[in-house]
């Protein structure tokens, strides 16, 4: 399944993508799950009682009032627009990007012995294809990272790595947009990655069934059409499953989490010379098999 959220007019609705259409899921299960966290809550059974249903639609259905709506990019938003909690975020998870930044700061290479986390708020989220404010008085350094982005379906905790992935709703595309000084003036990375609008997410949220192999999909990141980071997930140092099961390690984990993987090399902040994003700018935020987002940045007024 490739569900997303989106504006009908009157609201936001729970969709899942059939070819080039939209299909209502509330609609096409009489009544309910209406978003995407209603659904994920739901559990298992309810998940696969809507891939059935799905799975029954014929062409002649496209025709029922309000079932079917072709997919247009202006009406998608975030999977879930405002999440229940922080996103959870690993740093420093891809060795190149490791190593541009240690270069960077004169400091050795040497990897992590635990996962590097921080999270981002929830008032962060904002669509795929969302226009994003930059505004020059609160940053001069906002910078791109594109990253796998992982739903949690079924919560737990001390969740083992052998059965992590079954805890897994989905998989969907973030970008970790972080104002590199205030990152680093505050130290603590909290603030300098938690600026409205800098976590775009989506365009879709893909069910483990048709993205069966998460650990070896491409991932870029073009501004204005020139790539910028270009790398794959085999590269992460802590793979998914090592993720799921430390963070659960006494920290409960549950439907509708959010993690976001870490970002490989290729961030403006570490290019010589360092580049950063403007107003006008179109950042596309690309992971195989998901999807493309596309933000475009403007003054803030
Ligand atoms: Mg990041």
């Amino acid at each position: 399944m490739r569900y997303l959220t989106y504006d009908d007019g009157q609201g936001s609705r729970l969709g899942a993508l059939r070819g080039d259409n939209i299909i209502d899921i509330a609609r096409l299960m009489d009544g309910g799950p209406a978003s995407m966290l209603e659904l994920i809550q739901a559990g298992p059974a309810r998940w696969q009682a809507v891939a059935e249903r799905f799975g029954q639609i014929q062409d002649a259905d496209l025709t029922i009032a309000n079932l079917a709506r072709p997919y247009d990019e202006k009406i998608v938003l975030a999977p879930i627009p405002k999440p229940l909690k922080n996103v959870v975020c690993l740093g420093r998870n891809y060795y190149k990007h490791l190593l541009e930044g240690a270069i960077a700061r004169g400091e050795d290479d040497k990897p992590p012995e635990a996962p590097i986390y921080f999270t981002k708020a929830p008032t962060a989220v904002t669509g795929p294809f969302s226009q994003i404010e930059l505004d020059e008085t609160v940053t001069k350094q906002l910078d791109w990272e594109v990253e796998l982005g992982l739903i949690i379906g079924v919560g737990g905790r001390k969740i083992s790595k052998e059965t992590a992935l079954d805890h897994v709703f989905g998989y969907t595309v973030i970008n970790d947009l972080s104002a590199r000084d205030l990152q680093f003036k505050h130290q603590q990375w909290f603030k300098g990655k938690s600026l409205d609008g800098s976590c775009p997410m989506g365009p879709v949220v893909v069910t483990p069934d048709e993205l069966p192999n998460p650990v070896h999909i491409p991932l870029r990141l073009r501004v204005n059409g020139v790539t910028k980071q270009d790398a794959n997930t085999e590269q992460m140092m802590f793979d998914i499953p090592t993720q799921i099961s430390d963070i659960s390690l006494a920290l409960t984990l549950e439907p509708g989490d959010i993690i976001s993987t870490g970002t490989p090399d290729g961030v403006g902040a570490f290019a010589k010379p360092p580049q950063f994003l403007k107003p006008g700018d179109i950042m596309e935020t690309e992971v195989e098999g998901i999807g493309v987002m596309r933000n475009e940045f403007v003054a803030a007024s």
